[in-house]
């Protein structure tokens, strides 16, 4: 096991990867306070310290989290200023890789998993011919993302009973799947799925690309059992946008890099990961382990009861508090209102989001009303909320 179950020994044996561009996005409104460098070295393109303003893109306030559709998490100064130093300098990709710890995704994970080190095989995917074909998933745990599996050209089998799994494992069996953030909808829990795949002798792979907060989840998968396990970089985690995680069984994440860039002919070639998000990778990462989880749990908190406070004064609109189990699992709030304020969750939640500024807060996560966290507020965005929200609402109100 690459890893061991404590902090320490963590930042030490692991790693990241990373797909895609490189972007470091900034201060989300110029109109406040620029840091003294924005401006500054940048002439033409990015001169005025707002480059999607330039390029005539909306920046929004992001009450929803950690989504991909905009741009993920936003990743600290810091970190910003390690991938710049990282920039400076030509390396031996593979070196790096080597040194910043294992990296890489569910895609690769899986490549690896099927051609183990036969360059043939690293070569010759999607064509399984020689190779494991199939991936037992439960019903319940197939999701969008689980196109990364398929790519490989592997077959997904749905299980639902321990029964099903059992006549479902053959010798085409490459892998046993579980998406983390399906543990309660499926029969078979996160920790027995593990321990049935070392039973049937069948390696298995966690995906819990937004499954921190906790912290500890960075371990307690591995502790587990899991065999790989795959985590968001440019999620909580604050890392580039384009990076990932790959944790797990030192052989699987070596064979994990051969199917991947810098590669050529290889199926994770188009997942192409820079230095300076490998950087910046390991960088977020000691932040976030450094980081103190309460403190920033009593913030987010604070946060949207600033919010609630605000909004609370308009008659007929309440709020009240939860945390999702699994996946964003931080403070949101719920906010709904009665028939004093003639406006549908849908239409406040657009007119939040064609305002100025923009403001995204999600739907109601299958409760009524709307419901937002703070997770992804910058300093000082809590007070526009509450300022927007209290206008939309005032606007409607009887
Ligand atoms: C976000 C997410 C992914 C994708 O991870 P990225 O590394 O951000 O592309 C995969 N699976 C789940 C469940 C996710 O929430």
């Amino acid at each position: 096991m690459n890893l061991t179950s404590s902090r320490r020994g963590f930042l030490g044996t692991l790693g990241a990867v990373a797909t895609a561009a490189f972007a470091t996005p900034r201060k989300l409104f110029a109109a406040r306070p620029a840091a003294a460098e924005t401006a500054s070295a940048v002439t033409g393109f990015g001169q005025s310290g707002n480059p999607y303003q330039e390029l005539g893109v909306t920046t929004v306030i992001n009450g929803e989290g950690t989504m991909t559709t905009l741009g993920g998490s936003l990743i600290k100064p810091e970190v910003e200023a390690v991938m710049a130093q990282a920039a400076r300098h030509f390396v031996s990709i593979p070196e790096l890789e080597a040194a910043a710890g294992k990296r890489t995704a569910m895609q690769s994970g899986l490549a690896g998993i099927l051609t183990g080190d036969n360059p043939k095989f690293i070569e010759q995917l999607p064509d399984l011919t020689g190779m494991k074909s199939e991936v037992i998933i439960q019903k319940s745990h197939r999701n969008p993302f689980d196109h990364q599996l398929r790519s490989t050209g592997i077959k997904l089998i749905e299980v639902e009973t321990r029964d099903e799994l059992r006549q479902a494992v053959n010798d085409r069996t490459a892998m046993m799947h579980f998406s983390n953030f399906a543990n309660a909808a499926g029969q078979i829990k996160v920790d027995e799925w593990s321990k049935l795949a070392k039973q049937h002798n069948v390696p298995c792979m966690n995906d819990a690309a937004a499954d921190t907060p906790p912290v500890s989840h960075l371990w307690d998968y591995a502790n587990m059992g899991y065999d790989l396990i795959t985590f968001s970089g440019g999620k909580a985690l604050r890392g580039p946008q384009c990076a990932g995680m790959l944790i797990g069984r030192e052989d699987l994440v070596h064979y994990a890099l051969l199917n991947n860039s810098p590669y050529e002919d290889t199926l994770g070639r188009g997942q192409k990961v820079g230095k300076e998000e490998i950087v910046g990778m390991v960088k977020a990462l000691e932040l976030y382990l450094n980081e103190d989880h309460d403190v920033l749990a009593k913030e987010w908190q604070q946060r949207l009861q600033n919010i609630s406070s605000q909004i609370t004064k308009i008659p007929g609109v309440s709020t009240s508090f939860f945390i999702p189990d699994i996946a964003n699992h931080v403070p949101h709030m719920q906010i709904t209102w009665d028939a004093r304020i003639s406006l549908t969750p849908q239409q406040a939640s657009q007119v939040l989001r064609s305002g100025q500024p923009s403001v995204v807060i999600g739907g109601g996560e299958a409760r009524p009303g709307l419901a937002m966290n703070s997770f992804m507020l910058q300093p000082g965005e809590d007070q526009i909320v509450a300022a927007q929200l209290v206008k939309v609402l005032r606007a409607h109100s009887a």
